[in-house]
């Protein structure tokens, strides 16, 4: 998961991103600080101009480590730069540097190499707009230019007690119309974050206000869902949630639009589960003699069953799952055919090819963990105690390169069981990191 955190000098981005990484066990990434190394490795080369600058960077290297007290300590080629890239000299020059487009371009690089197959925070100035557009979910720190003045100060003062608070506060308007007016990847808030500002509120505040947010995301949005389906989701969420501690792993942020939710089977409780830790509505199938049933009929129907005659889609079936992903909605299907009798994965059926050939939609490969221990193929009733996770792993698209039907469907059902092999071996192994 990626979460970034934008905002302007002072805003409190540093000090708050850190604290949310740490209770989140999540790394954390302080962008800036690889601006400030880019900027005093210039300044240490006396570079004069932009050719010599391009010149230098080929021999720039950029590291980041923890010390044992949990610092970051920040290295250019081997060098400790940590408390050189914090001076007065480097705050001066630093968005002069940041503006150029060439230094952004070598950046960016190094900052999605560092995100890699990380739960991370990524705080600076444009982590939300250009570098991770895609990020799980955006904040906007702000606060008001006499208050990150004042913040500024006290930090700056530490280490170089002749500063003045007004030489702080020119610096940091300088900055700011530097960073905001910028050709390349300027600052500013991004329709999609969250923006907050910091200037009255307390440090513990604004972590728990981020914390919540953060929480949210990988809760169901119910009041977005129809009214019916969100009230009994939400019963179904809070039984699933008290009684079988409920818990979901994601590889990616969830795409949007249409999907097949394709996962593994081990228990009836499957399709409630999986429907239970999904952020928005949807759709799975149903044998279609439950739906003649009087009561059950509409109740399903209002549950977004869609009717199928056997366990293997069949033509009729197969329209009406298009139909459905037409619309841009989401299907959870069961692409082994049956339960797994030993909890392994088990062959994929061409049947899921086939849709994805046809609907050319995306595949979510997903892994269901615990339900076979709580209601097994051996067990007429369900446990009322127990663990379940759901791992949603990286969604598989069907552009591959125009290639025969038969060769695409055994293209994409390959694929899909060796992306739900390694989704079980991520859990088995201890739900270690970013689901693969
Ligand atoms: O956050 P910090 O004050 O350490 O950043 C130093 C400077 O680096 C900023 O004023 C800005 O010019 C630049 N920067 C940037 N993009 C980022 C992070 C920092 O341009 N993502």
């Amino acid at each position: 998961m990626i979460i970034t955190i934008d905002g302007p000098a002072g805003s409190g981005k540093s000090t708050i991103s850190k604290e949310v990484a740490n209770r989140l066990n999540f790394k954390f990434f302080d962008t800036g600080a690889i601006y400030r190394a880019v900027t005093w490795f210039i300044l240490k080369n006396n570079c004069k101009d932009d050719e010599e600058i391009k010149k230098i960077l080929k021999n720039f290297s950029f590291d980041v480590q923890t010390d044992p007290d949990g610092n970051k300590r920040y290295f250019v080629n081997k060098q400790d730069i940590t408390t050189e890239i914090r001076k007065n000299n480097i705050n001066k020059k630093v968005s002069e540097i940041a503006s150029k487009g060439y230094i952004r371009e070598k950046i960016l690089t190094i900052q999605r190499d560092f995100s890699k197959n990380q739960n991370a925070i990524f705080e600076g100035r444009d982590m939300s707009t250009v570098v991770f557009p895609n990020a799980d979910i955006k904040f906007f720190l702000t606060a008001n230019i006499k208050v990150r003045a004042k913040r500024r100060f006290k930090e700056l003062h530490k280490i170089d007690p002749k500063i003045s608070y007004e030489e702080v506060l020119n610096d940091l308007k300088k900055r700011d119309i530097i960073d905001s007016t910028r050709k390349y990847s300027p600052l500013k808030c991004p329709k999609d974050a969250i923006s907050i500002d910091t200037s009255f509120l307390s440090f513990d505040k604004v972590v728990k206000k981020i914390l919540k947010k953060i929480k949210k995301i990988d809760t169901p949005q119910f009041f977005k869902m129809k009214p019916f389906y969100g009230f009994i989701l939400f019963i179904v969420w809070v039984i699933f949630k008290t009684l079988y501690r409920l818990k979901v792993y994601k590889s990616k942020k969830i795409p949007k639009g249409s999907a097949i939710i394709a996962s593994n089977h081990l228990s009836y409780y499957d399709p409630i589960a999986i429907a239970a830790s999904f952020p928005e509505e949807v759709y799975y199938l149903a044998k279609k003699s439950l739906f003649k049933k009087f009561f059950l009929g509409s109740l399903i129907t209002k549950l977004n069953a869609l009717p199928i005659s056997q366990n293997i889609p069949n033509i009729y079936s197969i329209k009406t799952i298009i139909k459905i992903l037409k619309k841009g909605k989401k299907v959870i299907l069961f692409p082994e055919g049956k339960r797994s009798k030993d909890g392994e994965i088990q062959k994929i059926m061409p049947g899921i090819g086939y849709l994805v050939y046809l609907s050319k939609c995306l595949i979510i490969p997903t892994y269901i963990h615990g339900t076979q221990k709580i209601w097994g193929r051996n067990k007429k009733f369900p446990k009322l105690y127990g663990k379940i996770s759901c791992v949603f792993g990286s969604p598989i698209s069907p552009d591959f390169e125009f290639i025969n039907k038969k060769d695409f469907i055994n293209k994409i059902t390959n694929k899909l069981e060796q992306s739900l092999k390694n989704l079980k071996k991520w859990c088995d192994e201890g739900f270690k990191g970013v689901p693969p």
